[in-house]
């Protein structure tokens, strides 16, 4: 519903809502747009569902749910255990305003359960990882990083954007919070922000309040694309799956990529807890080609059908180049695993076999006219 505000009857109707808001009812009437919206309501009503979780929050993005949740269970002095590979904003708000208020954090490597283990201090008081992460969809064991949280008190958040609640129920392996940017598959059609986070209602209680503070929703038309949106995700993420495959497939053949990342491959690291864990390995292919910096410029400036641009999740196929996107130094590059040949090809859902067709001639094409673009 297009709207800001909820008029009232009159006094006693104030009064009477009031009574319930106090009382947290959760049937309680709108009052005002940045505490809640209708259309807000029926999308989290469905992310929740789709998760198997109690409640869930919608935010103004995908970051607006990760900052409002850090800040709103986090206190000075706490710490914090983090992958490495966290989408570089989570990151950034890590190390960039967290510390700020004295709440510490470890950096460990993908996937690394050991790495948690060691982590672990009296102090810690969440665990915030993705899976798959990017750009190198690496799959952390979520059957065990809860087990380990929970021995230690030690509350767990997964950011499952990438993984969708179609192909991964982290609920069903004890998480505490599952986060995503709707923006991505939940949206799906690149028209949207937005983000969400799920769990138990008594957790997000202190979320929501602080959402109300700090005023990242969702406006009411995302929300209506949102729940427009969820309605054929099933079905893209489906889609998604089989093209996501077909290319690794495709591409794991083909001399000119070097190394295929993905979990679906029998080749990767993670390939069987992924396949234990997961009903579908997703749409996002990353490769490495074999050549230099301005080479792969070259295949993803001569693929035809993905768009060029730090998406995924979204009906159209996109394609990046990290290496050019980051504002990270070639050093800095070198130690999150970025290679300057690696592309990250989130697919849509496009014919798998026009896609392949698409990545068969923008090789031929880069190889025959070197000179076209790609910066230096
Ligand atoms: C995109 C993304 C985010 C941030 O979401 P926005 O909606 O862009 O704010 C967070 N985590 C992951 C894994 C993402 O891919």
């Amino acid at each position: 519903m297009q709207c800001s505000t909820y008029a009232f009857e009159n006094t006693a109707e104030i009064l009477s809502f009031l009574k319930k808001k106090e009382a947290n009812d959760p049937d309680r009437r709108h009052e005002y747009g940045r505490y809640s919206n209708p259309t807000s309501t029926v999308a989290e009503q469905r992310i929740a569902d789709l998760e198997n979780g109690e409640k869930s929050l919608l935010f103004a993005s995908g970051m607006s749910a990760i900052t409002t949740t850090l800040l709103a269970l986090l206190d000075s002095g706490d710490h914090v255990i983090i992958a490495s590979s966290t989408y570089r904003q989570t990151k950034n708000f890590v190390i960039d305003h967290l510390a700020r208020w004295a709440i510490e954090a470890t950096f460990i490597a993908d996937g690394s359960l050991q790495g948690i283990e060691d982590a672990i201090q009296p102090q810690t008081k969440l665990i915030l990882f993705e899976t798959p992460t990017h750009p190198l969809r690496r799959v952390v064991d979520i059957e065990r990083v809860p087990e380990l949280a929970l021995r230690n008190g030690i509350l767990t958040l997964t950011d499952a954007t990438c993984a969708t609640p179609i192909n991964l129920r982290p609920f069903d392996h004890a998480t505490d919070l599952v986060i995503h940017s709707a923006t991505k598959y939940l949206g799906g059609h690149n028209d949207l922000l937005a983000g969400a986070v799920v769990g138990q209602r008594e957790l997000l209680l202190r979320i929501e309040k602080a959402r109300g503070v700090f005023g990242g929703v969702a406006s009411p038309h995302d929300a209506y694309l949102l729940v427009r949106g969820l309605k054929t995700l099933a079905l893209r993420v489906q889609r998604q799956n089989e093209n996501g495959m077909r290319i690794a497939r495709y591409l794991s053949t083909q001399d000119a990529a070097r190394i295929v990342h993905y979990p679906g491959l029998p080749a990767h690291p993670d390939h069987e807890i992924a396949a234990r864990l997961f009903s579908g390995f997703g749409g996002v292919v990353s490769f490495e080609i074999r050549g230099s910096m301005q080479d792969t410029s070259r295949v993803i400036d001569a693929l035809k059908i993905p768009y060029i641009g730090p998406t995924l999740g979204g009906v159209e196929s996109i394609a990046q180049q990290q290496a050019v996107f980051t504002s990270l130094d070639e050093a800095e590059r070198r130690k999150d695993g970025i290679p300057d040949n690696l592309i990250g090809y989130a697919a849509g859902i496009e014919d798998a076999d026009v896609l392949i067709r698409d990545r068969g001639q923008a090789r031929t094409q880069a190889d025959a006219h070197p000179e076209r673009g790609g910066p230096t």
